[in-house]
């Protein structure tokens, strides 16, 4: 009799196991940070530049296919569309798919449901990748439209980058040939609107609902003199987007390790990805505390062939090679922190992503 209890113990216990092994899982926050052009040499030269990586910290670990639906390597557009959408599409396209149908994205879905959010990049925020998360249209290109449904259709409630020149008319020394003045716009939408570093560094975000923090007409420069960095403006853009008690979808990208790849530039990889890395002990630091936060660190794809033919651990140098000026189709990790981590273990294609994201903000 003993023996039957004890055999019916075993098993009602087994059973709450499995059932609370299958419950779901949904973070409050997500962050998805991405390293535009880091491939796995990147990140092996990062970490013998830097010594240890706040990489290391995230333990769950997978690999993406990056294919478009018509090139085998693709370009930031499609790789940032995949993400953004859960949607494959051709190169330089954004937000839509393979057939040119508009597709929302996590972004936008998060709003929908009540979380703030936020982009954070060091480029001009009407660049491919952060476009991709915020706007809708065939051609990475038209960046004049790009900055046009940001200013009047997006609603989200924070962004920190570069590429004032895009939202204002020529007469006022911007880029537009349309009298549009898109910074007018977006602050009658209710956008407190910062341009200098030293407005970023006094800001008090106390009685700020949203904001537009633009620093560079065009893009910044190479780390590291960009001010402010993108670990001050990911740690801002927390501390403003971390309010919202709905929680919220937080973008960052170390958008200049691609071109630093393009540039084949192996000192400038280095500095590029300590910059990314810097970001992302900022995030984890948030995630680890807060403990209802998904971290996500992946790249849209590799660029420059790049490969580590020789180096110093000691003296924490590398000697790189290129094989090309462009991208490569080799897959690209991706590394994942929090609730709902696990998802992003072993084998997946750059969809994924996207498809987590919104299964996330669904459930
Ligand atoms: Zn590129």
């Amino acid at each position: 009799m003993k023996r039957i209890k004890f055999v019916i113990l075993a098993f009602v216990v087994l059973f709450s196991i499995s059932l609370q092994a299958q419950q779901p899982v949904k973070p409050k926050n997500i962050i998805l940070m991405i390293g535009d052009g880091m491939g796995l040499a990147q990140i092996s030269a990062g970490k013998t530049y830097k010594g240890q990586l706040n990489l290391e910290k995230m333990k769950v670990i997978g690999l993406l296919t990056t294919y478009s639906c018509d090139e085998y390597v693709t370009d930031s557009a499609a790789g940032a569309t995949a993400m953004s959408t859960g949607y494959k599409t051709k190169n330089v396209a954004i937000g839509i798919d393979c057939n040119g149908e508009k597709r929302e994205t996590v972004l936008e879905h998060a709003n929908k449901i009540g979380k703030s959010t936020g982009i954070v990049v060091v480029c001009a925020i009407t660049h491919a990748t952060p476009a991709a998360f915020v706007a809708h249209v065939p051609d990475r290109n038209m960046q004049i439209e790009i900055a046009e449904q940001i200013a009047k259709e997006a609603n989200t409630d924070l962004y920190l980058g570069t590429g004032w020149g895009w939202f204002l008319p020529k007469s006022k020394g911007g880029r537009r040939n349309d009298t549009l003045d898109l910074i007018e716009v977006m602050k009658k939408r209710g956008y407190f609107y910062i341009s200098k570093p030293e407005e970023f560094y006094n800001l008090d975000i106390k009685n700020v609902n949203k904001l537009l923090g633009l620093f560079a007409e065009n893009h910044p420069p190479y780390a590291p003199d960009r001010k402010p960095t993108l670990a001050e403006m990911t740690k801002k853009a927390i501390e403003f987007l971390s309010r919202d008690k709905d929680g919220f979808f937080l973008m960052v990208e170390g958008s200049q390790i691609d071109w630093a790849g393009h540039d084949n530039n192996s000192d400038q990889i280095l500095k590029e990805m300590a910059d990314f890395d810097d970001a992302i002990g900022v995030a984890l630091d948030f995630a680890q505390k807060d403990g209802n936060t998904l971290v996500i660190v992946t790249a849209d794809h590799e660029t420059g062939g790049y490969a580590l033919v020789n180096g110093s651990v000691s003296e924490r140098k590398v000697e790189g090679k290129f094989i090309t000026k462009s991208h490569t189709g080799i897959m690209v990790p991706v590394f994942a922190f929090g609730p709902g981590a696990e998802a992003f273990a072993g084998f997946g294609d750059n969809t994924l992503i996207g498809k987590k994201i919104f299964e996330y903000l669904k459930k």
